[in-house]
């Protein structure tokens, strides 16, 4: 089959369309023929080797397809059946073996573009809003990074649950989009101090959260923004990897830190479900609505990386096989 393969870690000319072979059905797992492929900033950490994965490596780990073959044990799933999924590697490619354990029936009216741009990104927005910090509706949220993937999911997300929203993004046409998602105050990052906006957004008094996938450039002045005993949940570095910092950091104002992870907030078939159901149910009711950037051929995954690098994308990339 043809996949994206990477032999060495580098920059996106590392991503190289090429033969590989199919993978093997094993027990407990699933063939799906890929029709969408979620691209994440995951895969931009496995592509420069960030969390160590050994190469040659098929980078990605969302998608959506079609059922075409299963173990003698998987009695949940039918050929035919429209499937998506995240947390399976090696998804640059025409097919996956996936666990069965990880897929997902898509309900009717969601197709498999939605699917793929949903998993990941937005059960990422689920855990982090619902579980990580449970927010309340009188709360008031710092989100970086607003309009991007996992950005406008979680704005439109936190504006069901009725917070106060502060968002930050770079430029006005990217305002406009997290203005649209639902954002109460847009911070322009790269022309204004935000720390500074959200001390008189708050009438000084800080947010009882920050969410803070930016990492190098924002993680201090986000632990700045925290109310007395509010939380700072650092879940990405999209800007650089934070350095090691002292737990005296936190004493200025009682505060705590957080590094999650998505797996770990998916830790069985209840939680995914769980997850999953309610965002596909607000996307068939109107009340989420999934941004897809741009479709681009698996081919080009280069393209793909380097447009999300450099800050080109508002919302979902999809590799189509
Ligand atoms: P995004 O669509 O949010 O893209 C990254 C955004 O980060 C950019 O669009 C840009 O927005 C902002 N950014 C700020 N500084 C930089 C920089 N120097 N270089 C590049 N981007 C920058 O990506 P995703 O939605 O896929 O992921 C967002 C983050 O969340 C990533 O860091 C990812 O690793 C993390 N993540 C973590 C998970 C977890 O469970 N821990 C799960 C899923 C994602 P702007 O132009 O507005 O500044």
């Amino acid at each position: 089959m043809k996949a994206i393969e990477i032999t060495h870690n580098g920059g996106p000319d590392v991503l190289i369309y090429t033969d590989v072979p199919t993978p093997e059905l094993k027990p407990g797992t699933v063939r799906v023929k890929l029709e969408s492929i979620g691209v994440n900033y995951m895969d931009v950490y496995t592509r420069i080797g960030l969390y160590g994965d050994n190469v040659p490596i098929i980078p990605g780990g969302e998608g959506a397809g079609i059922v075409t073959e299963f173990a003698s044990d998987v009695n949940d799933f039918n050929i035919g059946d429209s499937v998506a999924y995240t947390g399976v590697s090696s998804s640059y490619a025409e097919e996956v073996v996936a666990p069965a354990d990880q897929l997902v029936k898509l309900p009717s009216g969601i197709s498999t573009n939605i699917g793929a741009a949903t998993m990941l990104q937005g059960t990422t927005a689920h855990y982090l809003l619902y579980s990580t910090f449970p927010v309340k509706d009188d709360d008031t949220i710092l989100v970086h990074a607003g309009a991007g993937g996992v950005g406008l999911l979680m704005i439109q997300i936190a504006r069901m649950i009725g917070c106060k929203i502060i968002t930050t993004v770079s430029n006005k046409e990217k305002a406009q989009l997290a203005k649209n998602a639902g954002a109460d105050h847009i911070i322009l990052y790269t022309e204004t101090d935000f720390l500074t906006e959200v001390q008189s957004i708050t009438n000084g008094q800080g947010v009882q959260v920050a969410y803070d996938s930016v990492g190098l450039t924002t993680y201090e002045k986000s632990l700045a923004s925290l109310a007395p005993r509010g939380y700072l949940v650092l879940f990405g570095q999209s800007s650089g990897v934070v350095p090691p910092i002292s737990p005296l950091i936190l004493n200025k104002g009682s505060n705590f830190l957080t590094r999650p992870a998505l797996g770990h907030y998916l830790k069985n078939r209840e939680e995914l479900n769980w997850r999953t159901g309610d965002l596909f149910e607000w996307i068939k009711k109107d009340r989420l609505s999934i941004r897809i950037h741009e479709k681009i051929p698996l081919k080009d995954a280069r393209k793909a990386h380097e447009d999300l690098e450099s800050r080109k994308t508002s919302g979902k990339l999809l590799l189509i096989p």
